[in-house]
């Protein structure tokens, strides 16, 4: 699954391809055309597909941002404003190309979902395998309240006093720290694969209280968590499963993760061990991580 890092690649990456571009005309695949009529509203979410096709082209894209796991294209057309927001969820990938060929890899070119005809002359394609991403097209980011209440940036001080503050609630307190991290509305854009290698560089076990953690130590957490991220981000986010950058390619972050997927633990040999915290797989040594 694409966390911060993976989606920030994405982000700038595309941004030369999409800055200043208009939206010329939209295609939705039959897939989804489908899924919206038997009532799952698969992908597009918030409209039809139908709307979509009608309400983007004429919009010029002014800007391309990321919030947490969201990536935000600001949209323009004469006075009116427009937000398209999409997440990747598990295996969204977007490809700017001048046909549908020039994606190299068949199992995006079979899950073509969404397709718009920029002004520039080639195609901005949106594939997803498993078709749990989401675009959703707003007036303004207040009309999809989830976006508000996420916590802020994790790059920025006003995410550690956000954090840290969290940290006090008594709901958080006697939550396992792992769960606690991965939580959005604590902190922003930490998945599973982050969470657990933070951990492991802090040797705090996934599993201990939020409440047991003294708050000198919960202060190095987030600054190890915000080193995990830029390192995601300085390498091209890492390439687990279906994700891909823009140009199709992968990122190289897997090959420097020191716990996460791993049978033995790298400091001390000692075999992993695994737990479920808040539904996600929590890989830790039981020797190094108390
Ligand atoms: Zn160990």
């Amino acid at each position: 699954m694409p966390e911060l890092p993976e989606v920030e690649g994405v982000v700038e990456s595309l941004r030369p391809f999409v800055i200043d571009q208009t939206i010329e005309e939209v295609e939705v695949s039959k897939q989804l055309l489908v899924s919206h009529e038997a009532g799952k509203a698969a992908i597009i979410k918030g409209c039809s597909p139908e709307e979509l096709i009608r309400e983007l082209p004429g919009y010029r894209i002014t800007a391309l941002t990321r919030k947490s796991k969201y990536m935000y294209f600001a949209l323009q057309r004469k006075n009116e404003e427009a937000l398209l927001v999409g997440h990747l969820g598990m295996t969204g990938a977007w490809f700017p190309v001048e046909t549908e060929e020039a994606i190299q890899e068949d199992k995006f070119r079979k899950h073509i979902h969404v397709k718009l005809r920029l002004s520039g002359g080639y195609w901005l394609i949106y594939s997803d395998i498993r078709r749990f991403g989401e675009l959703r097209l707003l007036q303004q980011e207040a009309d999809y309240p989830p976006l508000l209440q996420m916590a802020p940036e994790p790059f920025t001080e006003e995410g550690r006093q956000h954090y840290l503050s969290m940290s006090e609630i008594a709901k958080y307190r006697n939550k396992p720290v792992k769960g606690f991290i991965m939580d959005g509305h604590v902190l922003s854009g930490c998945g599973n694969i982050y969470a657990t290698e933070a951990l492991f560089r802090m040797k705090i076990h996934p599993n201990r209280k939020v409440a047991r953690i003294s708050k000198s130590r919960l202060n190095a957490l987030y600054d190890t968590i915000v080193d995990v991220l830029n390192e995601g981000i300085a390498r091209g986010g890492s390439s687990i499963s279906d994700y891909r950058n823009v140009n199709g390619g992968a990122g190289s972050m897997q090959h420097f993760l020191q716990m996460y997927g791993k049978k033995m633990c790298s400091t001390c040999l000692t075999e992993t061990k695994q737990l479920i915290i808040a539904g996600r797989t929590s890989t830790y040594c039981p020797k190094c991580q108390r």
